[in-house]
């Protein structure tokens, strides 16, 4: 063999038509790290590339004369080298060529771990983003459910559990908006009544208070009914109501005051007959919650010394 093509930067063979090895040069015996060269070209290929060979190289040879770029695998002493083979058919020997594939074969063994490793983080991330959507959801429901709670103890604060009426605290911040909305305005102004249940301590001392209880549920249920939705309706202490009547004068207030002592000494009653004695005072330029108070506590006592089940203006 010539000395060019036998250290040629390439593997270089020539085989008989039963693939018997006829002649090697020096580059693929170094590749396959031999000394002599293999008696037949299977000696040299992995099982699959030999199943992989015996299928193509034959058909394509006979019919075209040569083979191009045949993926193979040869068995060296330490480790597989792929190489590209490209063979002539010249008379009755086939001489063939082989690149050794190794740079590229590592390389795309790279981009396909690269690739592996690029979808499996595709896939963590998605995963964590979906839980972290789930746990978003989560905080955002239970922020609603705090929300929820947080308005439902506001309104629980704001009022009185036995008659499920706004209590005393309410009362207060609702008097002093309606102070401020009558300062701005000369149009605006607002009225109050001042209840207090006669006798009271009788109903309790003879029924007992238990039915003083249902007695006070039974008139707050009457009160609601004798006001208009924007009225407010508190209960003010053990037996006393206060009712607001924004847009009253107080004329106007003393004609509701009137109805609602009217009904009440009527009923009907579940348990007995009940009376109550009102104040009613408006406001004035001036006059604070407190202030508003006292007016409709004295017209509230004028009721109370005159003989009960009346009604008073200051
Ligand atoms: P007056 O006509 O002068 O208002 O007489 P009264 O008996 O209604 O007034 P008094 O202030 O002497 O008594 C009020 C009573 O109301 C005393 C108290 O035991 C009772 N009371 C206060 N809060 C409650 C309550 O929540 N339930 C019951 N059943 N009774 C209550
Ligand atoms: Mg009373
Ligand atoms: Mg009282």
């Amino acid at each position: 063999m010539e000395e060019q093509l036998n250290l040629a930067p390439c593997g270089y063979l020539v085989m008989n038509q039963s693939f018997h090895v006829l002649e090697m040069n020096q580059t693929l015996r170094d590749m396959l790290d031999v000394e002599d060269s293999p008696v037949h070209l299977h000696d040299i290929l992995t099982t699959p590339s030999r199943i992989y060979f015996q299928t193509y190289f034959a058909p394509s040879i006979t019919v075209h004369g040569n083979v191009n770029e045949l993926y193979l695998t040869l068995k060296g002493k330490e480790h597989q080298i792929p190489v590209l083979m490209n063979a002539v058919k010249q008379e009755e020997r086939y001489a063939c060529v082989m690149v050794q594939m190794k740079v590229r074969d590592e390389y795309e063994n790279e981009l396909l771990l690269a690739r592996r490793r690029a979808e499996r983080i595709l896939h963590e991330t998605d995963h964590a983003n979906k839980k972290l959507q789930a746990l978003l959801k989560e905080v955002e429901e239970k922020q609603q459910e705090l929300l929820d709670l947080n308005k439902d103890l506001q309104e629980l604060a704001l009022t009185d559990p036995l008659t499920g009426l706004k209590n005393r605290r309410y009362l207060q911040d609702k008097i002093m908006e309606l102070i401020e909305l009558a300062k701005s305005s000369e149009n605006e102004m607002f009225s109050l009544l001042l209840i207090d249940v006669d006798h009271f301590k009788e109903v309790n001392d003879t029924h007992g208070h238990p039915m003083g209880d249902a007695v006070l549920r039974e008139l707050s249920w009457k009160l609601l009914r004798e006001t208009r939705d924007h009225d407010i309706v508190a209960r003010v202490g053990g037996e006393e109501f206060m009712i607001l009547l924004p847009n009253r004068n107080e004329e106007s207030a003393r004609v509701i005051a009137e109805r609602i002592r009217l009904n009440v000494d009527h009923g009907p009653w579940a348990q007995k007959r009940v009376t109550v004695s009102i104040g009613v005072t408006s406001y004035k330029f001036g006059d604070t919650p407190s202030s508003l108070y006292a007016q409709a506590d004295q017209a509230l006592y004028l009721s109370k010394n005159a003989g009960r089940n009346r009604v008073s203006v200051s």
